[in-house]
């Protein structure tokens, strides 16, 4: 950028901004200036797929010729993204003769950092707010799978309530500052009660602290998010929520297993293998699952999973539907354990099955074994 020129932030929701361009050029452009709340005109001959849809939709206009110069008038700002160099020139040259702002390829991002998490999410208050907490899904272990929003949501915590399943790595060269409460249950092991937890939550945002609550996966998927999003909200305090990615899909996905896949599965079941099946705390159907000829998935499941097999066999499953088990997923120690429901009813689990594992239950399991040796 020459010393001629300054960088300035400016104001574009509910303002006319022209794009010009419809290639990939003006693709960078769009979905960011969309989310600042700017009314997207884009001029060009050709638009890419993703703006045809937006067009369609009514979330941008496209004008289908060259610019005009009744295009500048009102416009707040103009985008050259032609994708050439001397027609952009050309278009900054119109924008300044009709005296309207105007970018073109030669500035960078147009918001320097990403923003921490959607809107609709986080209903248009502020995330990491003092005395707030955010609750984060880290993603089934590997911090890799954390996503951008829960990244920068760890990077400006004062306290980070963390879960053993978490990415734990994101730990490392976070300030001195930073307080570091583990509340990890470890099954059939040591535990913070979930009262204990949502406690800590509360008081920590009530002096005032950034307070991260970082958990396995998804927060809502079998991680009691909801649970501690009422206890914020009934004690007063403002609460977030960043969606993670569920090792639900991740385990089976880092093992080579797409949960549906054309021709196999038409869809998938995630259910809780924590009580077996008959048990008076089950409230699944295991019969039903057992003939529902989509795919199934069985989080918490290792220790009940002759039992399970055993409760499928006996609601109609074939006994040779492909079964794979992922342990650690996305860790140094990611395993794969593959078999049939019939084989674990009948000789119960291999004995190097342990969580955490996430369980899969057929057509899509035999494909785990397809993938080359050494492979992740
Ligand atoms: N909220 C989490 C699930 C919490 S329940 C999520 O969305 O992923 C805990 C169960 O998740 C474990 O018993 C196991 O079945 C599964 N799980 C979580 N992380 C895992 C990992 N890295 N590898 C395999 N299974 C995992």
């Amino acid at each position: 950028m020459s010393e001629d020129r300054l960088n300035i932030s400016v104001q574009v929701r509910g303002r006319r901004v022209v794009v010009v361009g419809g290639g990939s050029a003006a693709l960078r452009r769009v979905g960011r200036l969309l989310r600042a709340g700017a009314l997207v005109e884009v001029v060009a001959w050709q638009v890419e797929a993703a703006l045809d849809d937006l067009a369609q939709r009514g979330d941008i206009g496209w004008h289908v010729r060259d610019l005009r110069p009744e295009d500048l008038q009102g416009a707040w700002l103009v985008v050259a993204a032609t994708g050439s160099a001397d027609q952009d020139a050309a278009v900054l040259r119109q924008a300044d003769a009709s005296s309207v702002w105007s970018i073109g390829p030669e500035h960078g991002a147009l918001l320097a950092a990403p923003a921490v998490a959607s809107p609709a999410v986080q209903d248009g208050a502020s995330v990491l707010a003092p005395g707030s907490v955010t609750l984060v899904g880290g993603g089934p272990g590997d911090e890799g799978l954390l996503t951008v929003a829960g990244l920068r949501a760890v990077q400006g915590a004062d306290v980070l309530v963390v879960d053993r399943l978490a990415p734990l790595t994101v730990l490392d060269g976070l300030g001195d500052h930073v307080e570091i409460i583990d509340v990890s249950k470890i099954p059939r092991g040591r535990a913070t009660s979930q009262e204990a937890i949502n406690a800590v939550l509360v008081q920590r945002a009530r002096a005032d602290r950034r307070v991260v609550r970082l958990k396995g996966g998804d927060p809502y998927v079998f991680g009691r998010g909801m649970e501690e999003v009422i206890a914020c909200a009934e004690a007063g305090v403002p609460v977030f929520v960043v969606p993670g990615v569920t090792s639900a899909v991740a385990a089976p996905e880092l093992a080579g297993i797409p949960v549906t896949h054309r021709g196999l599965s038409q869809g998938f079941t995630v259910v809780s293998g924590h009580v077996p099946p008959g048990d008076p705390r089950s409230a699944v159907d295991w019969a039903a699952l057992a003939v529902a000829g989509t795919t199934l998935v069985v989080l918490m499941g290792v220790q009940t999973l002759p039992e399970i097999a055993a409760a499928l066999l006996a609601g109609g499953m074939t006994p040779q539907t492909p079964l794979a088990s992922v342990m650690d997923a996305g860790l140094p120690g990611q395993r794969t354990l593959t078999a049939t429901v019939g084989d674990i009813a009948r000789d119960g689990c291999h004995p190097a099955l342990r969580a955490p594992a996430v369980t899969v239950i057929g057509a899509v399991a035999a494909l785990a074994e397809r993938r080359p040796p050494g492979t992740r």
